[in-house]
């Protein structure tokens, strides 16, 4: 027994054990399904983003691993259902299952998105206490500004008074420059008022800190390899079902264990974990509980509901060689000495997210869609779509062979405010089982039209004079400006920026629907709260683990 039981070590869960074992009189044990976090696990997610397919002579250089993320054991290997909006097309969805979950696996962007998406956070859920005002205070003792790996000058890189200076997380500007960073900014300075340049929207570097500082406190205990199955009814309080039990098993067949929880169960397994423990728990629709013979406890027909996230676009553009990354991922030797070099001095090029350069902004007010679908932004300072520079080859998309000569630059884009909502249900009762995601990307008017004015941007972007020297032509399907062209290569080529949200949405409390109250608390149970991406209501303006 301890007063609270954590599920999952990842992105939030760590920041919970963190902060409730501040207290030394408060037992926590926090269950993650996965294993101790690597380094690796890091470059091999890059690795599968910028080469889907790694034969024998071009493999990162880490031993005998495997060749991709989604092969080792760090990773749930889950895969998203057949999309209708991209033709059909399933992919991988990656999910860290690892101390630090996600967070330990991504690309380490780290921003907090419009203070919009917070005050519109507050106004959904009726509770102030989610607006920006609220929320900002937090960053201060969130996180810690620390100098880039590389020292670079600073200034006018970002606003220090935007930062926290003393907090568990220290984040930094990239710790490694790269040739085309002039060409960007040349951009925002030429193109001015469709790009406008943005000081600080909080590129920087994360750790596993929260995690480090509480694992040596002898009031907390993480138990790795703990796939937790089912939350366990444990009586009545006030009316409503009451759970303190967790139960959890090393691996399929493995023999059951319940630990209880004093205080709280805090779930914090993720946007797909946390549906899916509710869902064998009895907590959802009673319909899709009954098919699977899952007894009803809760009945709560949102549950896994409202999923949103991110959709992207390549756009690769064919560039002259001298300035790109792409010799880095093709030449084992290369990337070797890159990260001899980060191990020995955590300097080089490895020393940097690698994406040093994103943007945040608006479709036109007077886009055509608008006279049929009211604005989805979280506000008129928020955006539609996010630009994120990569000065390499990059294209997730499974099977896809990368080109074994040449140097690109993807102007990625990605849609920021989607207005297509998917799922996570249950495909069986049995706790090792996938679930099935099903994310619905790009099945709305607005998303479609969108995604397609995303695509025309980057072309006006890429056509900017800082880029004459540099960019030869579009790599791919999307020189044409013909509506219907566009719409093929989109659906063609888009896929995911990881971040999906809201399959537990908060919502007011007393609500018709929603899974839990803006105090985080499950709805129609007591004793389980939830803390992780999934109760956002909706994709926040920024990479999703700040906000997280
Ligand atoms: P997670 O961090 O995923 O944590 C959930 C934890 O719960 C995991 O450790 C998991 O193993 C555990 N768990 C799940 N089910 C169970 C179970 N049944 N029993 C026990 N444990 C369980 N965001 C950014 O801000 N910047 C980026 O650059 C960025 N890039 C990304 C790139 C990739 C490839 C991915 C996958 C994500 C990226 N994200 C990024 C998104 C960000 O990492 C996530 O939004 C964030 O980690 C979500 O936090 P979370 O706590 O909800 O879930």
């Amino acid at each position: 027994t301890y007063d609270y039981v954590i599920v999952g070590a990842g992105n939030a869960g760590n920041v919970i054990a963190s902060r409730l074992s501040e207290d030394p009189r408060t037992s926590i044990l926090v269950l993650e399904a996965g294993v101790r976090a690597s380094w690796r696990a890091w470059f091999l997610s890059w690795y599968q983003h910028s080469r889907p397919i790694c034969d024998q002579t071009a493999c990162p250089p880490f031993g005998n691993e495997t060749e991709h993320l989604l092969d080792t054991p760090y990773d749930w290997n889950y895969t998203v259902t057949p999309q209708k909006g991209l033709n059909g097309r399933t992919f991988p969805y990656n999910r860290g299952k690892i101390l630090g979950g996600s967070s330990s696996v991504n690309y380490m962007v780290h921003q907090y998105g419009s203070s919009e998406d917070y005050d519109k956070i507050a106004e959904i859920t009726g509770d102030a206490g989610w607006n920006w005002d609220n929320v900002k205070r937090n960053i201060g003792k969130h996180e810690k500004i620390v100098p880039p790996a590389d020292g670079h000058d600073t200034t006018g890189q970002y606003i220090p008074a935007n930062h926290g200076t003393n907090g568990m997380l220290s984040v930094s500007l990239p710790g490694s420059s790269q040739l085309i960073d002039s060409r960007v900014i040349a951009t925002t300075r030429e193109l001015s008022e469709e790009f406008p340049f943005n000081e600080d929207m909080g590129a920087g570097i994360s750790a596993t800190t929260y995690l480090a500082a509480a694992i040596n406190r002898p009031n907390v205990h993480v138990l790795l390899n703990a796939h937790v199955t089912k939350l366990l009814r444990t009586g009545t309080i006030q009316g409503v079902p009451s759970f303190r039990s967790v139960e959890f098993a090393g691996k399929p067949g493995a023999p059951s264990i319940i630990v209880t929880a004093r205080r709280e169960i805090v779930l914090s397994a993720g946007s797909i974990g946390t549906p899916q423990i509710l869902l064998l728990s009895g907590i959802g629709a009673r319909d899709e509980l009954e098919a699977l013979g899952i007894p009803v406890v809760v009945e709560n027909p949102s549950v896994g509901k409202n999923l949103s996230d991110h959709v992207l676009v390549p756009n690769i553009f064919r560039v002259k060689d001298g300035e790109s990354l792409d010799a880095l991922f093709r030449d084992p030797a290369l990337f070797k000495a890159a990260l001899d070099e980060w191990m020995e001095t955590k300097r080089g090029v490895l020393a940097s997210s690698m994406l040093n350069h994103m943007g945040y902004f608006r479709l036109p007010s007077t886009s055509s869609i608008f006279s049929t679908i009211s604005d989805p932004a979280s506000g008129p300072k928020a955006s539609h779509w996010e630009l994120i520079v990569t000065n390499f080859y990059i294209n997730p998309k499974p099977g896809h062979i990368p080109p074994e000569t040449g140097s690109y630059l993807g102007l990625v884009s990605a849609l920021i405010s989607p207005t297509s909502r998917g799922s996570v249900t249950l495909a069986s009762a049995d706790p090792f089982a996938h679930p099935l995601i099903d994310p619905n990307y790009l099945t709305t008017p607005f998303d479609i039209f969108a995604m397609r004015e995303t695509v025309r941007a980057v072309k006006r972007f890429a056509a900017a004079e800082a880029w004459k020297d540099y960019i030869i032509a579009p790599f791919g399907n999307f020189s044409s400006d013909v509506d219907a062209d566009l719409d093929a290569y989109i659906r063609d080529q888009a896929s995911t920026v990881y971040h999906m949200v809201g399959t537990a949405s908060m919502s007011p409390r007393g609500a018709e629907w929603g899974v839990v109250d803006p105090d985080l608390k499950v709805k129609g149970a007591e004793g389980i709260r939830i803390v992780d991406a999934s109760v956002l209501p909706f994709p926040p303006n920024a990479h999703t683990q700040g906000p997280v």
